[in-house]
């Protein structure tokens, strides 16, 4: 997974340990030897994660945090705080202050490589929410959501912990601090209790054991209902269980704290974490609520030609600023007036509707399908070079091809498309001339008969 880290530390030495830490995972490393020039450079750059060291000349690493996390072009960046520093007073500072993580020197490396692939894949995973608003803003369809804005407190948050002395302190802490929550010590009444209501953050105590811990998170990151998957996990861990975290990070706990509770820092993780959640849920509903009403496709409830010119736009500038992939499928139903001629046009509305679920329910959740016009898609692939385009293309064209479509009067039709591939070639490339390659790129399809795919 790639990704964009800063390293702050006025120690060159020290950059270059971290540095070599992280070179098997090819980070693009960015650095700065003090807290103005990290400022400075967290704004331009906007890195994935700033690792941040506390004694500094000039402005400390308190400081620098409390100052990204106030400025809304940085606030939501992940920070872990890298330090000499070990007492709790000066972890709890460096939580409080909006840091997601306080690790110190020297820093274990399997530990250390799994937390920022954890919070790399939680920052990629706002950005596209973020792209997202402002595909929206720029529609004039929403206010945006501001991360600086929301309170992290009086949460709803489900625990799962088997220790009755943790669990108390776990409620009485909580519940001082105007969380509502419910306990239980049973995996079983966990899960009920996880299906059965809206949760903002999830805590387990490795108590229930190491091998029960990475099956319950495994199973709500793949969790049917996607606003679980979403959900964070704050897992307490016992010194004996350390070797652990790693793992449980891989498998998308979002953050961990020792056991026995320590009641602040606890508390600040928990905050963090909410704070997080909330965040992401707003860009999520935002964009649910106004964006999805004004910008879809009434007949099939896909994006319309509208919101994907914008959408477009937005993400291949993004594509090229990040130097990412980006592909561009344009469909096209193949004989389609045929349908419409032999079975009517309400059977041909049913195809076009029938045609949406089958792409939607086999892309990923950020791609993105629009309605052009008539039995016309297009399939936004962010992410995708031409080679891995053209294999999700010929899977559509398999997925529509090998199943007839069955009308509600039962009627079978044997539909077929073309399927026309385009993708990013360089950073001159246009949205335009992008999607108008993938619509050739379809005609050739079309003129090598049909039931294809092409691309150019
Ligand atoms: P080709 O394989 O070359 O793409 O042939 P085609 O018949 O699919 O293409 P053509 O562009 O000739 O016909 C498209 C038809 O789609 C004509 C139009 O009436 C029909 N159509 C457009 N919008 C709708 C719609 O919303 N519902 C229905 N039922 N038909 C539509
Ligand atoms: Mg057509
Ligand atoms: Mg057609």
């Amino acid at each position: 997974m790639p990704g964009r880290i800063l390293i702050v530390d006025d120690i060159a030495t020290n950059i270059k340990i971290l540095e070599a830490k992280l070179e098997d995972d090819y980070y693009d490393i960015i650095q700065a030897e003090s807290g103005m020039e990290a400022l400075k450079l967290a704004r331009i750059h906007s890195p994935d994660l700033i690792m941040l060291d506390i004694m500094m000349p000039e402005m400390d690493g308190f400081e620098v945090c409390r100052r990204l996390k106030a400025d809304p072009e940085t606030a939501h960046i992940p920070v872990i705080i890298v330090t000499a520093l070990s007492e709790l007073k000066d972890r709890i500072q460096g939580l409080s202050v909006g840091a997601d993580d306080f690790l110190t020197k020297p820093v274990q490396e399997i530990p250390l490589l799994a937390r920022i692939r954890s919070l790399i894949r939680l920052k990629h995973l706002i950005d596209m929410w973020r792209v997202r608003e402002e595909t929206s803003s720029q529609l004039g369809m929403i206010a945006s959501a501001d991360f600086l804005q929301i309170e992290a407190v009086n949460g709803k948050i489900l625990v799962l912990s088997k220790i009755k002395s943790q669990s108390e302190l776990i409620q009485k802490t909580l519940v001082k601090d105007g969380d509502q929550l419910e306990i239980t010590d049973s995996i079983e009444q966990f899960n009920q209790k996880l299906a059965s209501d809206l949760w903002e953050l999830l805590i387990i105590t490795i108590d229930i054991g190491k091998s029960e811990t990475i099956k319950l998170i495994s199973h709500i990151r793949s969790h049917s209902n996607a606003i679980l998957r979403s959900v964070p996990i704050l897992l307490l861990i016992g010194e004996e269980e350390r070797e652990i975290t790693a793992k449980a990070l891989d498998f998308g706990i979002s953050d961990y704290s020792a056991l026995p509770i320590e009641p602040l820092e606890f508390l600040a993780r928990v905050r963090t974490q909410l704070k997080r959640f909330r965040y992401q849920e707003r860009l999520r509903l935002n964009y649910e609520n106004s964006v999805a009403m004004a910008a879809t496709d009434p007949l099939t409830g896909i994006y319309n030609r509208r919101y994907l010119d914008s959408h477009v736009k937005t993400m291949l500038s993004h594509s090229i600023a990040e130097k990412k992939n980006l592909s561009i499928a344009f469909c096209d139903l193949d004989h389609f007036k045929l349908i419409n001629d032999s079975h009517g046009h309400e059977a041909g509305d049913e195809v076009l509707i029938e045609f949406c679920n089958r792409v939607q329910n086999n892309l990923r959740n950020f791609d993105l399908l629009a309605r052009m016009g008539g039995e016309e898609f297009v399939i936004l692939l962010p992410e995708a070079n031409q080679e891995r385009a053209i294999a999700i293309a010929e899977r559509i064209r398999q997925l529509i091809s090998e199943t007839p479509f069955v009308l509600r009067n039962g009627t079978e039709i044997a539909v077929t498309v073309s399927i026309g591939i385009s993708s990013l070639k360089n950073d001159q490339d246009s949205d335009k001339e992008m999607i108008d390659r993938a619509d050739r790129a379809m005609y050739l399809a079309k003129q090598s008969g049909r039931n294809q795919v092409a691309s150019l």
